[in-house]
């Protein structure tokens, strides 16, 4: 088969697109034939290296949307051949007592699905969810990683209707979820962006309001103002260095910061007295349990939630799709068609 391999840490140019064995699934397997693949950021950062534990050679990818095409040995009858499918990211023991509390990320042996920008992937069965009818391949290859993130952060957040959210890096992949799962929770989202081509498109996911970020103009006083002087409820921050300490004086007192990305650093210097004076909870998130995503995405059939996709590349074309994420010059996903 065709796939992108990885032999060492580096630039795009790493990505080698060339022939692969086509591999074969073993018990509990399956095989699903790739159509289309996310690209998200974890990818670049391991690419780079400074996600560590890649062994090379290696093919990236977490996101896909395809048809199963070969079951290995006592797989589940439900599944068969030609059934379309969406790989639901996340693998995990199943056992532990994260498992079993359904906290599927806390498992010690958590990891994401490696290995869909090729034409096929194994994952076990139990990863791949019925793609629902009505979104095309790329559509459905967009979803995983950055949807059930963000649903993670607002479930963890305990979002309420009526709150108000700000979101960090609104027009990204993680971004333009993030904007339309608070709006579906009732909440009041502030999208901040810094670039003003993108106010139209987070306009149109419902967005209550969209702030470019000028870096030069204190933003805190802009959201202060959205908010009658008393500040947000929870900020999502994406990316990290850039943003980090501004979301800490954003929070109104006893306020939340999800920290759930880090695309501009992620080495940041906060004063701890903003954190412990003002009594403002941080937290981690790193997608979600595996129930989720079965759970949002007839959402998308029934058109309550949207695949946002910023450009379609071929897959020989990986090393252009991860240029344009890394400039962050994105609308939502960047996609690999197989
Ligand atoms: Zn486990």
């Amino acid at each position: 088969m065709q796939a992108i391999q990885v032999d060492q840490a580096g630039g795009p140019e790493v990505l080698r697109y060339r022939e692969v064995p086509t591999p074969t699934p073993g018990p509990g397997m399956v095989r699903v034939k790739v159509h289309a693949a996310g690209v998200n950021h974890r990818e670049i950062w391991v690419r780079q290296g400074t996600v560590g534990g890649a062994s090379y050679p290696y093919i990236p990818g977490s996101d896909a949307a395809g048809e199963i095409d070969a079951l290995g040995d006592g797989v589940d009858g439900s599944l068969e051949a030609g059934l379309r499918v969406v790989i639901n990211p996340g693998v995990f023991c199943g056992k532990c007592a994260a498992c079993l509390a359904g906290d599927h990320p806390a498992c010690a042996a958590y990891r994401l699905v490696e290995g869909t920008y090729a034409e096929h992937v194994i994952v076990p069965q139990s990863n791949v969810v019925p793609m629902p009818t009505g979104l095309t391949f790329a559509e459905a290859a967009s979803i995983g990683v950055p949807f059930v993130t963000a649903e993670a952060a607002w479930q963890a957040a305990g979002v309420l209707p009526g709150q108000t959210v700000v979101v960090f890096g609104a027009s990204g992949g993680l971004g333009t979820a993030a904007v339309q799962l608070g709006k579906l929770r009732g909440a009041r989202v502030i999208a901040v962006t810094r670039r003003s081509t993108k106010v139209e498109a987070l306009r149109k996911l419902h967005s209550d309001e969209v702030v470019v970020w000028d870096p030069a103009r204190p933003l805190e006083g802009e959201i202060k103002d959205l908010t009658a002087g008393r500040g947000a409820d929870v900020v999502l921050d994406s990316l990290g260095k850039a943003s980090f300490g501004l979301s800490l004086t954003m929070v109104h007192r006893g306020g939340l910061v999800i920290t759930v990305g880090a695309t501009t650093g992620g080495q940041v210097d906060v004063n701890l007295a903003e954190i412990f004076r003002r009594r403002i909870s941080v937290i981690g998130a790193f997608m979600g349990s595996a129930a989720i995503l079965p759970r949002i995405l007839p959402l998308f059939a029934r058109g309550q939630l949207m695949p946002v996709i910023d450009h379609v590349y071929p897959l020989e074309q990986a090393d252009q799709a991860h240029e344009q994420l890394e400039r962050g010059d994105v609308v939502g996903k960047v996609v690999l068609e197989v």
